[in-house]
């Protein structure tokens, strides 16, 4: 792929200075929140980042109490209502002008030249275009502006999807990734050459496909070992109105410069150097409906600030390594659920398990993994055993429960979800 200067070259640090100022200035004259967050601050001439970086964070209590308070235009010129999707609490709305809207086009054409499309690319949508979801409205609207062309097939229906697949030959496909197992085993069962469809690659929304070195997950891997194509990860929010997206040499999610100001936050408040991990914050850049700036997003990830082998020198994320407010300090060390999750997914004879974290008397973290009692004695025990030493370089607490009182702890009737982790006093 041939890039142009702009495409390879980051901003300027006198372009950067300019874009946070306008945000500054632009949230503090019309949003009724940062009116009062920011009332005695003057962006003047002597105006820096590092002024910018004193600023207070955004959070999402702030964002969730009173979104409207967030609104930096009349209400006639708000264009598209969109929501979170509420799965860290209840969901908040964003508003979104006309310019917001070619913004987000941008951001998806971007991201879809990073992974090497073309006009000539047919895409097939498999999320939802409606329920106020933000991604496929961007994606809609970065297939046009790519000139490429779309099939709007939405979410679920895999019988729908194949039909649509072998008439129309879309060479992409937009889709959560564990749907894609779905589509898989749909096309098994029903006898459908997969492996000689139109379909190169699928854009992957929602869910993470890669491990913290860049390898495919347990979810991406099933994915690729049953069909040979391409996979693509991303990281977005509705609150960013942008993608962090991987281009061909998939190591790691692109920030794109245009749309966001990345700051990656360590524990103890400082800046994540490369290869270090902290709470992604994001400002963004050019939104004139709900603009954020310093949003603490609560994910946490790893940072890479050398430039990447595909020639572009912006900042990269990894994977998603867990929620902030879900760290575990264990024995010294920092972990995430995820980091036990995917160990424990690796086991087949693992059909259920629940890991909870509890404080010791000296107010340290303390984790005890639930599995069935048929796992106690078996070889799979010490093979999970050794595993949580290398991986995690510490051992948990095992509990052993009757497997139907194991999915009693969780399978709850008043949830959703199972409940994979609990955190007890
Ligand atoms: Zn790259």
């Amino acid at each position: 792929m041939n890039l142009t200067a702009k495409d390879t070259n980051t901003k300027s640090t006198e372009e950067i200075v300019t874009a946070l100022a306008d945000l500054t200035r632009y949230v503090k004259e019309k949003s009724p929140f940062y009116q009062r967050k920011l009332s005695s601050l003057t962006v003047g001439s002597d105006f820096s980042i590092e002024s910018f970086k004193k600023l207070p964070f955004t959070t999402k209590e702030d964002l969730a109490a009173n979104d409207l308070d967030f609104l930096c235009v009349p209400r006639n010129e708000i264009a598209e209502y969109v929501t979170t999707s509420g799965t860290t609490g209840s969901p908040i709305s964003l508003y979104l002008t006309k310019s917001d809207l070619t913004r987000l086009a941008k951001n998806e054409h971007d991201s879809l030249l990073l992974m090497g499309n073309t006009s000539d690319d047919l895409f097939q949508l498999l999320t939802t275009i409606d329920k106020q979801f933000m991604a496929g409205l961007a994606y809609f609207l970065g297939v046009q502006a790519l000139g490429a062309g779309m099939v709007r097939v939405g979410p679920g229906v895999p019988q729908l999807q194949w039909s649509s697949i072998l008439k129309y030959k879309p060479t992409k496909l937009i889709a959560v990734p564990s749907f894609i197992v779905t589509l898989i085993e749909y096309a098994k069962e029903n006898n459908i050459d997969f492996n000689n469809s139109s379909v190169e690659a699928i854009v992957c929304i929602g869910e993470p496909i890669r491990n913290e070195d860049f390898s495919n997950n347990i979810l991406g891997k099933r994915i690729i070992e049953n069909w040979d194509v391409q996979l693509f990860s991303t990281y977005a929010s509705t609150e960013m109105g942008a993608a962090f997206s991987e281009c061909t040499a998939q190591n790691g999610c692109h920030l794109n410069e245009d749309l966001l100001f990345l700051e990656v936050i360590k524990e103890d408040g400082t800046e994540a150097a490369h290869e270090e991990t902290g709470e992604i914050v994001v400002s963004t850049l050019g939104v004139t409906g709900s603009p954020l700036l310093r949003y603490r997003t609560g994910d946490i990830a790893k940072v890479y600030r050398t430039k990447c082998s595909c020639g572009r020198s912006t900042p990269r994320l990894g994977p998603i390594l867990g929620r902030k407010n879900q760290m575990i300090k264990f024995k010294g060390t920092t972990l995430y659920p995820k980091a036990i999750f995917d160990l424990l997914d690796l086991y087949r004879e693992v059909s259920c398990y629940k890991v909870v974290v509890s404080k010791d008397q000296l107010n340290n973290d303390e984790i005890t993994i639930l599995l069935e009692d048929k796992i106690a004695n078996s070889e799979v025990f010490a093979s999970i055993l050794e595993e949580c030493q290398a991986k995690l370089r510490v051992i948990p607490k095992f509990d052993f429960l009757e497997i139907n009182a194991l999915r009693a702890q969780v399978y709850k009737k008043n949830l959703r979800k199972p409940e994979k982790i609990q955190f007890s006093e």
